[in-house]
């Protein structure tokens, strides 16, 4: 098991895929203006709040994310505590879920990057208590 870097391991809400892929988690997403539609994907480590997508997103660009298993839009009734733009939703598959802002560049965006920090604490103890495979 790998210490030096926490990789979440991200279910979807509806379906229950997994969707992290090795370090990444790919989504689909789409941007209303102009409209586009790709895939996006995000960095699956802890607080890491770097992702690649073959869309334009420019910072600052706010994204809607969907499961690309189901379809599910991932979006929820949340706005993000640093910009104000939707948030999205996840299930871990240690238990529990994770919110991140869709909005690109934003700090929030992170995995975990604006979680409390005694809810990660415990959730980071449960994964290095979880054996993986
Ligand atoms: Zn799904
Ligand atoms: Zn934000």
């Amino acid at each position: 098991m790998s210490k030096h870097m926490l990789v979440m391991e991200l279910c979807c809400p509806q379906c229950d895929a997994l969707l992290t892929e090795g370090t990444k988690l790919p989504l689909d997403a789409y941007l209303r203006d102009p409209q586009r539609e790709g895939e996006m994907r995000l960095s699956a480590i802890f607080g890491d709040y770097t992702m690649e997508s073959d869309l334009e997103v420019k910072p600052g660009d706010t994204v809607e994310f969907r499961c690309p298993k189901c379809e599910a839009p991932l979006t929820i009734a949340l706005t993000c505590k640093l910009c104000g733009a939707p948030m999205a939703s996840l299930n871990m598959r240690v238990g529990g879920y994770l919110e991140f802002c869709c909005r690109a560049g934003c700090k929030g965006h992170a995995l975990g990057g604006v979680g409390d920090i005694d809810q990660m604490m415990r959730m980071m103890n449960k994964m290095f208590e979880t054996p993986y495979d």
